[in-house]
């Protein structure tokens, strides 16, 4: 049975999105924890949560994914930025303990000039800041595209951090299929090759979670432009074997691809078909 789901607006609350994502056939779903640019999230309501895990038990989902909003950079050259991203992720921590059981993921973070080894250190010293051994959620880091200055557009760097942080052992991994592609790792020619390598730098039981999208730029652009399911460089032929390889079909999957609701229902149909076949 494939787990997946897709990116969904937090706007009305934990039970409305646990609701859309029963209308659409998800058993999961992915949410900023506040606007994606950045800024205060609005007040929690511990009933709102706990409605949630009732639904989330009722109709056995997948853990749900919080994603952390974009601007979060811990490794900014500016000191206001980083102690932003510090305050933020951990508000964002204490506020998922009403969710427990569930994952958190971020973006390492962009090193704006100041080279991917200091890059790479601040980012270790936010997340040793976080109360990793004493919190009920799973944080994730996300395989970049390596556009610009992003730290962690290779398995290498995200070992670094794991490495450099303190509860590097308490942390996860989350690859985006279109992210991996663009940074060019081959997930159409060698999925298994690229499987292999992972395992190899990073560990497979690391991997918590997917993000599958199509990509609207080729192989190895360093780009980050999600395009909707087939329509893409990727196509629905590799996707559909992402899906169903035995190494990776345990994992949830979310769609981060450009639609609207019913947009991501046929996604969701197409691929459950495609798993199943
Ligand atoms: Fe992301
Ligand atoms: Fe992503
Ligand atoms: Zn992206």
């Amino acid at each position: 049975m494939l787990h997946i789901g897709c990116h969904l607006s937090a706007a009305k609350g934990f039970m409305a999105m646990g609701r859309q994502a029963l209308s659409i056939s998800a058993d999961t779903f992915q949410f900023f924890t506040r606007n994606p640019r950045g800024g205060n999230a609005k007040a929690l309501d511990p009933q709102d949560a706990q409605r949630l895990r009732e639904l989330m038990e009722g109709h056995a989902f997948a853990p749900v994914l919080a994603h952390a909003p974009y601007t979060l950079n811990g490794c900014s050259a500016d000191e206001a930025v980083r102690s932003f991203a510090l305050r933020t992720m951990q508000d964002d921590l204490q506020r998922m303990e009403y969710l427990p059981g569930n994952m958190y993921n971020f973006h390492p973070g962009s090193h704006v000039g100041q080279g991917v080894e200091r890059g790479i250190e601040q980012i270790a010293a936010m997340l040793d800041a976080m109360p990793l051994q004493d919190i009920a959620t799973t944080v994730l880091l996300e395989t970049m595209a390596g556009k610009g200055s992003e730290v962690g557009g290779t398995f290498e760097e995200l070992r670094a951090i794991l490495e450099a942080a303190r509860c590097g052992d308490r942390l996860g991994i989350c690859l985006d299929t279109c992210h991996v592609y663009d940074a060019g790792y081959d997930i159409v020619g060698d999925l298994d090759g690229v499987l292999a390598r992972f395992d190899a730098v990073l560990g497979l039981e690391r991997l918590k979670a997917i993000h599958l999208n199509d990509s609207k730029n080729p192989f190895a652009s360093h780009k980050d432009r999600h395009e909707k399911i087939g329509q893409g460089s990727l196509g629905l032929e590799a996707l559909t074997r992402i899906v169903r390889h035995p190494l990776l079909r345990h994992l949830p999957f979310y769609l981060e691809t450009p639609n609207e609701l019913d947009g991501y229902a046929a996604e969701i149909a197409l691929l459950r078909e495609a798993a199943a076949s």
